[in-house]
């Protein structure tokens, strides 16, 4: 197939983009380069342009004559949505409008959507399953809500058919060192550990002691950009093959706490690093957990990572690589 792929000089768009050149799709990038890297898109075409500009991608979708479209361009920040509202529904949710226009015009038979676990808000239950009420806390989880709502609605009025996969915590990077998490300030948890870890930051806060959770810290389900990257192609795949809309989760169905995490990046780096036990952070739900069956029953989708040490360990190797190779 033919697809577009936005975002895809970014941290997961890039790993997604190499697994699709690896199954033999042909692969042209749409990303302003406002924190992803011309060189993480590998041998994709890649074209530098932003979404707002809406000639810009009516032009290329026109011209481009795609299958389907990927679209993982967004703001990821929790807190910053929280502070910045109106430039995450701006990117998040009117520039996805613009794209969506688009595909519609250019006859984009195939979507699949980076949705997030932040659509749920807190959930009733311990893991939460795709049929849950949508009660987002943050305007980042609203705003990829009223995406999917968009994309949903748009599928049921013309031949579109799209995959919406929730992501849980993203993290960890390709084990050969190709590509990882290289968004400048980022702000998640593993790569904020592991840079503490190379001694890139003094240390780490802990963002609240004092959850209603085993350790009184979030917990999290973290899952390896690997997995998530081949869910894209078999989502892909499974749109081809004449499968129905679906929205689906991504993770592993396992929980971990944030004192978890950062023991598995001392325990997996040999360093000690500072510790710090801070105020909560605004917008951050107590805890988050897939309820993970459904994506394996739909696409047959079969985690290879599914491991927190490994995780960590292809996060850390990651970060030591662009220390050497000074590419942070
Ligand atoms: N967190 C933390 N210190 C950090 C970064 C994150 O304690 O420096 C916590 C954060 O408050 C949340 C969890 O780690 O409870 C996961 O946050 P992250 O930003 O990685 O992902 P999110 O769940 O917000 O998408």
């Amino acid at each position: 197939m033919k697809v577009l792929v936005t975002g895809g000089a970014g941290y997961i768009g890039s790993h997604v983009v190499r697994h699709l050149l690896e199954s033999g799709h042909e692969v042209v990038v749409y990303d302003n380069l406002s924190t992803g890297h011309a060189w993480a898109v590998g041998d994709a075409e890649l074209i530098e342009a932003d979404l707002a500009d809406q000639e810009r991608l009516r032009s290329v979708l026109q011209a481009g004559k795609f299958d389907g479209v990927l679209h993982f361009a967004a703001h990821i920040v929790v807190p910053e949505s929280v502070s910045h509202p109106v430039k995450y529904y701006a990117n998040n949710t009117r520039n996805t409008l613009n794209l969506l226009e688009c595909c519609q015009e250019a006859g984009v038979r195939y979507f699949v959507f980076s949705s997030t676990a932040a659509v749920y808000g807190i959930p009733d239950t311990a893991s939460v399953a795709e049929d849950a009420p949508l009660q987002p806390i943050n305007p980042y989880g609203a705003s990829k809500m009223m995406s999917e709502r968009m994309l949903m609605d748009l599928g049921a009025a013309s031949d579109l058919r799209y995959v919406s996969l929730r992501y849980f915590n993203v993290a960890g990077a390709d084990p050969e060192g190709r590509q990882g998490q290289a968004t400048p300030d980022a702000t998640h948890l593993i790569k904020v550990a592991c840079q503490a870890a190379t001694g890139q930051r003094g240390g780490i806060t802990v963002f609240g002691t004092d959850y209603d959770t085993a350790d009184g810290t979030c917990e999290r389900d973290y899952i390896h950009v690997e997995d998530l990257a081949s869910a894209h192609v078999r989502a892909l795949d499974y749109l081809e093959q004449g499968g129905e809309s679906q929205v689906l989760n991504c993770g592993y169905g396992c929980a971990y706490s944030v004192l978890q995490v950062l023991e598995a990046v001392k325990r997996v780096s040999g360093v000690d690093f500072e510790v710090h036990y801070g105020e909560r952070r605004e917008g951050d739900p107590p805890a988050l957990m897939a309820d993970a069956g459904r994506i394996r029953k739909v696409l047959g989708w079969q985690p290879k990572y599914d491991n927190l040490d490994q995780i960590v360990a292809d996060a850390l190797a990651w970060e030591r690589h662009c220390l050497s190779r000074g590419l942070l």
